[in-house]
């Protein structure tokens, strides 16, 4: 059996060696783009914290790790395109590879929005090695960091880019941070300890032009009309599933990959022996039903050794699909999964608390739980994930954070429920 592997991040690392487990013996072929494959985006921000030597970047060490997993290494080359009727890869370097099974993991790509001087020099998306160099040396006299958009990845990388001693300023154009993991109070909460750690962060407005000077970022202008002198921009405003590879011929049965690749819970895509895994992967949410792009760590491992078991004759199934996130910003912890943000309608029922240990919320469908957030003390997460997993019924929602319901007393007007629906 020939198995050909595009991308070397998590899942198609995971894949590599799921597949080798299942199949000592077929020829594994990775393909990946950089000369060091299994590099980590998670970690690149902590290594711009200055506290993290590069090596604590790579995940796997290639020469050891492929020798280990008898690899047909192609690094620093690009898959360009495929044949589905032939089964052919083409790589950058004019080399055709042909493969019994394939996967696509080439990850995502960072959108960068097209306001006026984005091409200005010091703009850098933040998603490579190449990129974190680049906002740390482009401007040898220093300056302040503004970081457009205020997701968990630009939040985290302003928190440690503080550490080292970088003026940071994060704009965010929704009127929360990260909103697809806070709710407002969470966000306010959030944004409070950024500021008391020095960081300026404004939100509900976004950059609306990169103020130049000698073709350099001089300063943003924000959509509020406030001009704020900045010498380095990040674009974090979000990434698209790289799927540029299968557009054609999943185009040619019928299939969009708008949001991504679209797999079955076999991590298969529509075209024979051809499989997906990862941020360049749609995957269906198991809380919803939803189609959406998993485009965290977890889910890329979860999904690249699912696809490598099956690319090797398994069976087994991608389960307990929904997001799932965890940071530590300046000592606050944060963890949160599945829906936490604030919906409205009928089966949905929302606790909340707040007390010395932080804020902490729950959010039920039907009686399970669909989503939390904690916010300060994150021990329960845990817990409450097991719990979402096997879909067990909450009869008091309290009682998932009962550990300190002590400290919670005198608190009532922070406790309570509210109604809502998700996906209307
Ligand atoms: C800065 C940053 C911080 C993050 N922090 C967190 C976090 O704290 N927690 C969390 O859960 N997630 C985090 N993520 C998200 C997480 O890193 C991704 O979800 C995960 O890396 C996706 O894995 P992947 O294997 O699908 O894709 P990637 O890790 O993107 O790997 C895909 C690889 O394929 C290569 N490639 C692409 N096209 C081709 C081609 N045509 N030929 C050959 N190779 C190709 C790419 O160069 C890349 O190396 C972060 C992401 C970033 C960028």
């Amino acid at each position: 059996m020939r198995y050909v592997v595009v991308g070397g991040g998590p899942a198609g690392i995971s894949a590599v060696e799921a597949i080798r487990k299942a199949d000592p013996a077929g020829t594994i072929t990775l393909v990946a783009a950089e000369a060091r494959p299994a590099l980590s985006p998670v970690m690149l921000s902590y290594w711009a914290s200055g506290r993290y030597p590069e090596e604590r970047l790579l995940f796997r060490e290639r020469d050891s790790w492929g020798e280990q997993q008898r690899l047909e290494l192609r690094c620093g080359r690009r898959a360009t395109a495929i044949d589905p009727e032939r089964h052919v890869v083409s790589l950058s370097c004019g080399e055709a590879v042909q493969y019994d099974r394939l996967l696509v993991a080439t990850g995502a790509l960072p959108v960068i929005p097209p306001i006026p001087g984005i091409a200005s020099k010091g703009v850098y998306p933040f998603r490579s090695f190449a990129d974190a160099q680049g906002i740390l040396t482009c401007r040898p006299g220093g300056g302040r960091v503004a970081l457009m958009g205020g997701g968990f990845i630009g939040i985290k990388l302003a928190c440690h880019l503080q550490e080292r001693g970088i003026e940071c300023a994060v704009f965010e154009k929704e009127p929360r941070l990260a909103s697809r993991i806070f709710d407002q109070r969470g966000s306010d909460i959030v944004k409070a300890h950024l500021r008391a750690h020095g960081i300026m962060v404004e939100t509900g407005t976004g950059v609306r032009e990169v103020e130049a000077a000698e073709g350099w970022v001089a300063g943003v202008r924000l959509e509020d009309g406030r001009s704020v002198p900045a010498q380095v921009l990040v674009a974090a405003v979000g990434v698209r599933p790289n799927t540029a590879l299968l557009d054609a011929a999943l185009g040619a049965v019928g299939k969009t990959t708008r949001g991504g690749i679209p797999v079955n819970d076999r991590m298969e895509t529509a075209l024979p022996g051809v499989y997906a895994a990862g941020d360049a992967a749609a995957t269906v949410d198991s809380l919803t039903g939803a189609s959406f792009n998993n485009a965290v760590w977890p889910a890329a491992t979860r999904q690249g050794a699912v696809a490598g078991a099956n690319m090797a004759g398994g069976q087994r199934r991608y389960v307990h699909n929904f997001s799932l996130n965890a940071m530590n910003l300046h000592g606050l912890q944060v963890a949160s999964a599945g829906h936490p943000y604030d919906q409205a309608g009928e089966e949905i029922a929302v606790y909340q608390e707040e007390g010395p240990e932080g804020y902490r919320k729950a959010v039920l469908k039907a009686g399970e739980l669909i989503g939390f957030l904690l916010i300060g003390d994150a021990s329960r997460a845990g817990l409450l994930l097991s719990r979402m997993r096997r879909r067990d019924r909450i009869a008091d929602p309290a009682e998932l954070f009962s550990r300190n319901r002590h400290a919670l007393s005198g608190l009532p007007p922070n406790r309570g429920y509210s109604h809502g629906s998700l996906w209307e």
